[in-house]
C-alpha cells in the first residue's frame, strides 16, 4: 500500500466512531474543489507510512480505537487494498473505506472478499455534470457512482454519501437534480459538505463567492429532510 499519510485520531472522519485515517497516494479524478493536491499529482512529495509502521501503531491502540478510515486519494488504485482491509478487520478494528466511486468492479472485489463496514462515497455532481466537475472526461462516470453505490446498498453496507458543495461549480438546481437522481438509486440520507478554502487544484474556486453555512443548511432543507450538511471542520450542522 502506499500510505502517504496518518491522522492517529479523527472523530469526524467514521462518524459515531473513534478512528484513525490513512491516506493513500494517487487520484483518477481531478476535482477543482479537491483540498489534498500533493496526494493526487505528487504522492511521492508526502511522507510514505510503511505498513510495518502502521500495523505496529494499530496494536498499540486495541481498546482505544474503533475503527480505520482508509481515505485518499483514491484507495481502489491499491492493487493491494483488499488484504490491506482484511488485516485490519482481522485485527479487531473496523474498516470505512472512502471512494470517489468510480471504480465500481474493485468496489464489488473488495465487498465480496475482505469486506468493510462503512464506505464513503462521492457523488460530486449531477450524471450529465460529472466529467465537466471531476476533470476526466469520461462519459460514464457518473454511471459508475451510481454502480458503485447501488452495490454498497445491496451489500447492507454503512454508507456515508456525501457531496463537497461550492456555488460556481453547483447550483440549487443541481442539487435538486442530484437529489432525485440519488432517490433513483435508493439513497435517501445524503451529506452536503461545505467547501474548504484551502489549498485546491482550481485556485480561484477559494476567491470565489460559495454558499454561506446558513445558505447551505437552507438549500439542504429544501431538499428534503434525510439532507445533511457537515460543516468546515467535518461536524454536522443540520
Ligand atoms: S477530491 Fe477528487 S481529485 Fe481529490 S482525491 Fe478526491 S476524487 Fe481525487
Amino acid at each position: 500500500m502506499d500510505l502517504r499519510g496518518f491522522d492517529k485520531f479523527t472523530l469526524v472522519d467514521y462518524p459515531g466512531k473513534i478512528g484513525c485515517i490513512v491516506f493513500t497516494g494517487g487520484c483518477n479524478l481531478r476535482c477543482p474543489f479537491c483540498h489534498n493536491p500533493c496526494l493526487v499529482f505528487d504522492p511521492a512529495s508526502q511522507p510514505k507510512v510503511t505498513e510495518k509502521e502502521f500495523f505496529g501503531f494499530l496494536e498499540r491502540r486495541k481498546g482505544l480505537l474503533e475503527g480505520v478510515v482508509i481515505s485518499g486519494g483514491e484507495p481502489m488504485l491499491q492493487p493491494d487494498l483488499v488484504p490491506f482491509v482484511e488485516r485490519i478487520r482481522k485485527s479487531g478494528f473496523l474498516a470505512k473505506v472512502d471512494s470517489n466511486g468510480t471504480f465500481p468492479d474493485r468496489v464489488k472485489t473488495l465487498l465480496h472478499t475482505a469486506g468493510a463496514d462503512s464506505m464513503g462515497i462521492d457523488y460530486k455532481a449531477p450524471r450529465a455534470k460529472y466529467a465537466e466537475l471531476t476533470g476526466l472526461d469520461e462519459p460514464d462516470l457518473g454511471e459508475r457512482v451510481a454502480e458503485t453505490i447501488r452495490l454498497a446498498l445491496e451489500a447492507g453496507v454503512e454508507l456515508d454519501i456525501r457531496t463537497t458543495v461550492h456555488k460556481a461549480l453547483l447550483s440549487e438546481d443541481d442539487l435538486a437534480a442530484m437529489r432525485d437522481e440519488l432517490s433513483a438509486i435508493g439513497v435517501s440520507r445524503w451529506t452536503l459538505q461545505q467547501f474548504n478554502p484551502v489549498e485546491v487544484i482550481d485556485d480561484d474556486l477559494p476567491q470565489a463567492e460559495t454558499y454561506s453555512d446558513r445558505e447551505l443548511v437552507a438549500a439542504a432543507r429544501r431538499l428534503g429532510s434525510d439532507v445533511r450538511v457537515r460543516g468546515l471542520h467535518g461536524h454536522i450542522i443540520l
